[in-house]
């Protein structure tokens, strides 16, 4: 569509999928008998449980810790009684001590109604430690504490608040569903932001394939009488990054190894406004989050709103189970997502979605040589060169691959979704990524 904004460099357009799930309105999930509580589910350094086996727990309590400025609090999604601390897989293959609780016992909020407080008088300092003592994080993927990224560094200020609700990963629809849902909690959680970091202008950026997701932002800014520019985007993956999403509305380019900020950005999840509203206005810590539970081999694809927690395969089955055989089973989008073997992995604040694919959405062809076509390199939104960052990978050359860039990758995977060759260039950089950071922490 003509005058569409989007960014400039590289890109590619998977098949949607998201008429799967667009149309289904959010449901709550079954609450699992047994919750498995994750200490590390984001970025940076894992929480400490602060409870032990036999201890009893209620609904929304703290049990682990943040330990240190970029870390997280972790609260109790039920009612119930520790079992036991356990060390656990998550689904990026990293480990993770987590607390196991048997649900029993009375809610303190389920069924209740919520009091809603006022913030208005809070000053922004008050406000952080409402958003930190809640444990909110980013709810895009990134789970960066969003106590820290509203915390300006001394001297800087920020020209925007650019709000994301781009949601541009194939078959998820949890952030559209929130936008047609929650409209107006998403616009009292962005004048929380904006009366933390008091930006000059305000924008979200959404695709204009959920075009009633625009109106409805749309209205909710006008009933609220918020300056709030809602900027439609052209479809091309991955805007939901977020130096894409800042290229593609303020024209503006974050620097190689810099933070939005560094442009007087902050950039800022829609799900992750809904739970800055929620734990502002109602007090709710984050317990729970929408999930998309979707692809070709489930049954009855849904938005779930689930408690962290809860095994992944009870919310399979809360959509029907399984149609056929999934080739694989994903956590997170198709791109940047995770293949899990464990259908027992719980859901953490990262949990975007749940994909069970079939071998008709797969692409099953066997990795050959590179053929030096070049469409890797044309896909990059970063301007990389994914194939000799590949090759110096694969030969442990990862000093070569970072002197080329290698840690300004994203990880989104268009270079692996258009290579022929069907070479593994997200796991390479992964790898990669992963084996410069631990050589780094060992100097
Ligand atoms: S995964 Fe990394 S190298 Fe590949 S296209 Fe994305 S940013 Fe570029
Ligand atoms: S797309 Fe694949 S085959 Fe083409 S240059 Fe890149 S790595 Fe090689």
């Amino acid at each position: 569509m003509k005058g569409l904004k989007t960014f400039n460099r590289g890109g590619v357009h998977p098949p949607g999928k998201k008429y799967l799930s667009e149309n289904k309105p959010i449901k709550n999930a079954v609450i699992s008998d047994l919750s498995v509580i994750a200490m590390s589910q984001h970025l940076g350094s894992p929480a400490e449980s602060i409870v032990n086996p036999g201890d009893i727990v209620r609904e929304g309590m703290l049990i682990g810790k943040s330990t240190g400025f970029i870390s997280g609090n972790i609260h109790s999604p039920v009612p119930g009684t520790v079992k036991e601390i356990s060390d656990i897989y998550l689904p990026n293959g990293m480990t993770s001590k987590a607390v196991v609780i048997e649900m029993e016992g009375e809610f303190d909020r389920l069924g209740k109604e919520s009091i809603e407080t006022n913030w208005e008088h809070l000053s922004g300092k008050e406000l952080i430690e409402i958003i930190n003592s809640n444990g909110i994080v980013g709810l895009g993927g990134a789970t960066f504490p969003a106590n820290v990224k509203f915390t300006l560094p001394k001297g800087k200020k920020a020209e925007y608040l650019v709000i994301n609700g781009v949601e541009c990963e194939p078959y998820l629809t949890a952030d559209h569903r929130l936008m047609l849902e929650k409209a107006d909690q998403i616009i009292e959680g962005i004048k929380i932001i904006a009366s933390i970091i008091k930006p000059e202008k305000l924008v979200i950026g959404i695709e204009i394939n959920k075009e009633n997701a625009i109106e409805s932002l749309k209205e909710a800014a006008l009933r609220a009488d918020l300056p709030l520019d809602v900027v439609s985007l052209k479809v091309k993956y991955p805007q939901g990054d977020e130096k894409q999403l800042l290229k593609a509305v303020t024209g503006k380019e974050v620097p190689s190894g810099a933070l939005p900020m560094e442009i007087g950005c902050v950039v800022s999840n829609v799900g992750t406004v809904n739970a800055i509203y929620e734990a502002v206005v109602l007090g709710k810590p984050l317990i729970e989050r929408v999930i998309t539970v979707s692809g070709g081999a489930i049954k009855n694809p849904q938005n779930l709103k689930a408690r962290i927690g809860t095994p992944i395969r009870s919310l399979i089955e809360e959509c029907g189970g399984f149609t056929e055989e999934p080739v694989k089973v994903v956590v997170g989008g198709p791109m940047m997502g995770f293949t899990i073997y464990d259908l027992d992995t719980p859901v953490t604040k990262g949990t975007s979605g749940i994909l069970a694919l079939t071998s008709r959405e797969v692409r099953g062809a066997a990795q050959t040589a590179c053929i030096s076509c070049g469409r890797c390199i044309a896909a990059c939104p970063m301007g990389l060169n994914p194939t000799t960052l590949f090759k110096y990978i694969d030969h442990t050359e990862y000093d070569s691959a970072e002197n080329i860039g290698l840690m300004d990758c994203k990880e989104c995977g268009s270079c692996g979704y258009v290579c022929l060759a069907r070479i593994p260039l997200i796991q390479g950089m992964r790898l990669g990524k992963r084996m410069l950071r631990t050589k780094k922490v060992k100097a």
